[in-house]
This record gives structure tokens, C-alpha cells and sequence, in this order.
């Protein structure tokens, strides 16, 4: 991609109503559009960090024998008094509207009611029984704080699973593997270093549940870490009985910031009870399904990255969620010249492996203007191009994260990304 084609442009200046370093980053290199508090649109380059990430859930999710589905975001009320949620004293944060004819609607927060009753008409015996299904869908969220840019949308993308099993040993199994599949996921996209599996607070069913804590001071969340990094405990759950549970004692923890990037939680029966998901057993005897779900935030993800790899010149994206792999910076672009030409055949070459690059080819930005750019917006290699390196037949390749320069040309640049 030419970036000279690129809509978007950087910016010097974040709206000023913005405090989190990440929607600031985010903002100011043209990844996302605010389009008020707490609502973001995603632009090509933010777009592209998105689809990389929902490709890496979507590859875990399938390898836990998760089937896809996309439901709805409007949402039928009568369903959900059944599970006793429709009431605003019950989930504070619905977002209502309603139809010509004044017939309620809702937008959905959550999806728990509405699979349920999908899988009704698909679950009736034990033998259909366990089955996993998930979805990327836009949750609603009338949240009263939304300060902290995409850490905490009003109108975010999640990726939500639900669990469908016969007894709680079923559950208890895809709850590990869900576990382990959640690690893999925060390890791909950079964040897996400083990702805890935390103790939480959970429902009517059990007592507690799993958050998965992203250590920052950006983080809303306080959780107690256990100084050899065994146990992570959110500040909720931090009592006796916990710390019982652990054989650890309050000296065991430090108090560290944190964010929740996603969560585990068994559901038991509350869905499955009051809608009437149920299956027969062996001898034909009726039981409500045990389900369990899974939630992870994909603007609050990709915002946490920027959070924890950000650094002072700009956003810094890890290979597998890095909008470009390589950003081909062209010093004095000139049409037709012997350095656009050396450009053109570095690119082809690179590009005939399969590797996306940005090429600044814009002829009316200064060096200086595409170097800080080219920190703003994070691409891990840069590959300066210039009459000095076409000469020498050695490109300058300069790494995002760590600023380490060296110099070769197409071969050893493939190289280094293998
Ligand atoms: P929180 O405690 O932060 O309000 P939650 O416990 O309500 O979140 P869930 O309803 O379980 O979260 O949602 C699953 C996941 O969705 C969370 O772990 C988080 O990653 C993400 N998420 C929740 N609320 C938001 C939000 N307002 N904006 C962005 N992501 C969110
Ligand atoms: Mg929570």
C-alpha cells in the first residue's frame, strides 16, 4: 500500500478530552476516529490491527472445537424478562429503543438468552451434548464512566463463547482448555509477558470466576500478584478465604494495576433453567444444560497492547497484530529515479513472500517528517530508502521496538522476518 493513498494522515494533537495514552496514540495515528465518548470508528490501519487480532481468537477458538455463529443486536424483551435481565435494576447498563408501534427493543450487551434459545430447538438429547459456540459481535454498554478511550466502549466488538454441556465435569474440562487457549492468545498478540489468569468474583452459580489482569497503571482494575507470580487474586475476591485457598498470606502479594482483557465464568444452569434448555439422559430423564461463557474485548485488547508496547514516540505492534509488516521509507521520492526503481524491486520482492508493507512514497513530507511517523504509527521494520542505501545496495533497517539499526538488502530483510 502507498501511503500517499492512505486517507488518513497522523496528527501532531489527541482531542484533549482524551486522557488514556492508548486512545491518544490510537487517535493521533490515525487508527481510530472518535466519534464521541466511548464510541470509536475503526479506520484502515486500526482495521487491520482488528482483523489480525480477531484471526488469532478465531484460530483458537476453532481449536477448542468452537462453531461460529453472528447473532443479533437487537433484542427481544420478552425473552429476557424470562431470565429476569430485562429490568434496569438488574443490568444497569442496557441501552433500550424501541419499534413505530412504542414495542420495546434492546441492544444487546451480552448474549447469553438469545443462543440459549437458539440452541433449544437444536439440543435434546445427550448425545448433542457438549457444544461450544462463539461469535465477534458489537456489544451495547450504557456505561456510566467511558473515559478511557477504547479500554471502555460504549458500542464494542467482543468475541463471545458459550459452553453447552451436560454436568459441571464437562464444563469443569472446556473451562481449562478455554483457559489454555486464552493464554495463547494474549502470548500471540504481545501482552501474554504481563497477562495474569486471575481469581474473581462470579455469579449465582459458583462464587468465583477467572479474569485474565494485563498489569498496567493504565488498568481500572487493582488485583494482589503474588510475588513469584504463581497467583493473581482481583482486589473483589482478596480475602481469608482466598488467601486460605492458596495457603499464601498478604505478604506473599504485591498491589498492582490491572486490566481485564477477558474472562471465564461458569454459568451453571441460570440461563438454561428459567429458558428451558434441556436434554435426556441415557435413560431418557430431563436435566438443564450446564453452560459456562467466555468473553474477550477486541478494541479493549488492541487498546491494552498499545498500553503495555506503546513507548513515547508512538504506537510499536508486535509481527502478528502489526497493521504492515514492513514500512518502506522513501527519503526524496522521485518519479522514475534510480532509488524508485531499487524501491519497486524491493517491495515486489518482498511482497512475492507474502510480506504487507506500507510504502511512504509521499513527495511532500520531510525525512524527519517520515521518520516520526513512521514511529507514530509502529510498524516493526522500517526500511529507510535513500540515494546512500541504493548505491550501497545495503537498505538501512531500523527495529520498531528496540530502535537497533542495521543495514542489508531484500534477502536478509526476509530473513529477519521469517
Ligand atoms: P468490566 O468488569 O471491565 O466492566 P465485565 O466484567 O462487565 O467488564 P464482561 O461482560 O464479562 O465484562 O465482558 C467480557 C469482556 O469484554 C471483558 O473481559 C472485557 O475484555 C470486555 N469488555 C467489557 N466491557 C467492555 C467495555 N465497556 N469496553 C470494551 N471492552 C469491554
Ligand atoms: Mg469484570
Amino acid at each position: 500500500m502507498r501511503q500517499s493513498q492512505l486517507f488518513t494522515k497522523t496528527r501532531k494533537e489527541a482531542p484533549s478530552d482524551e486522557t488514556a495514552k492508548s486512545a491518544k496514540l490510537l487517535i493521533r495515528a490515525g487508527f481510530v476516529f472518535k466519534e464521541q465518548a466511548g464510541v470509536y470508528s475503526m479506520l484502515p490501519l486500526g482495521l487491520r490491527v482488528q482483523n489480525k487480532i480477531v484471526s488469532i481468537i478465531r484460530r483458537e477458538m476453532n481449536a477448542i472445537d468452537g462453531q461460529e455463529v453472528s447473532m443479533t443486536a437487537l433484542q427481544d424483551p420478552e425473552l429476557w424478562k424470562t431470565s429476569g435481565r430485562w429490568d434496569d435494576k438488574v443490568v444497569d447498563n442496557w441501552f433500550k429503543t424501541k419499534l413505530k408501534n412504542d414495542t420495546e427493543l434492546g441492544l444487546s450487551f451480552s448474549h447469553e438468552e438469545p443462543l440459549t434459545r437458539i440452541m433449544k430447538q437444536f439440543i435434546g438429547s445427550y448425545r448433542d451434548l457438549p457444544k461450544f459456540v462463539y461469535q465477534f459481535q458489537t456489544k451495547f454498554r450504557n456505561e456510566l464512566r467511558a473515559k478511557s478511550g477504547l479500554l471502555r466502549g460504549r458500542e464494542f466488538l467482543m468475541k463471545d463463547l458459550y459452553s453447552f454441556t451436560k454436568d459441571t465435569a464437562d464444563l469443569d474440562i472446556f473451562y481449562e482448555r478455554a483457559a489454555e487457549a486464552y493464554k495463547k492468545i494474549y502470548n500471540a498478540v504481545g501482552i501474554g509477558h504481563v497477562t495474569y489468569k486471575t481469581f474473581a468474583s462470579g455469579g449465582v452459580f459458583t462464587k468465583y470466576s477467572h479474569e485474565f489482569q494485563t498489569l498496567t497503571d493504565a488498568g481500572e482494575d487493582t488485583i494482589y500478584l503474588a510475588k513469584d507470580k504463581s497467583v493473581a487474586i482481583n482486589k473483589e475476591v482478596y480475602n481469608d478465604e482466598a488467601l486460605t485457598m492458596y495457603k499464601k498470606t498478604t505478604k506473599d502479594f504485591d498491589e498492582v494495576k490491572a486490566i481485564e482483557v477477558g474472562n471465564i465464568f461458569k454459568l451453571g444452569t441460570q440461563y438454561s433453567e428459567p429458558l428451558g434448555l434441556t436434554f435426556a439422559d441415557e435413560t431418557g430423564k430431563h436435566h438443564p444444560v450446564v453452560m459456562g461463557c467466555y468473553g474477550i474485548g477486541l478494541g479493549r485488547l488492541l487498546a491494552t497492547v498499545v498500553e503495555v508496547l506503546g513507548d513515547e514516540k508512538g504506537l510499536v505492534w508486535p509481527k502478528a497484530i502489526a497493521p504492515f509488516d514492513v514500512h518502506v521509507v522513501e527519503l526524496n521520492p522521485k518519479q522514475d529515479s534510480v532509488i524508485s526503481s531499487g524501491v519497486r524491486d524491493l517491495i515486489v520482492s518482498l511482497e512475492q513472500e507474502g510480506i504487507e508493507v506500507l510504502h511512504d512514497d509521499r513527495i511532500d513530507a520531510t525525512a524527519g517528517q517520515k521518520f516520526a511517523d513512521s514511529d507514530l504509527i509502529g510498524i516493526p521494520m522500517r526500511v529507510v530508502v535513500s540515494s546512500k542505501t541504493v548505491a550501497a545496495k545495503a537498505f538501512e533497517i531500523v527495529d520498531r521496538a528496540s530502535g537497533k539499526v542495521s543495514a542489508g538488502d531484500a534477502t536478509e530483510i526476509l530473513r529477519s522476518l521469517k
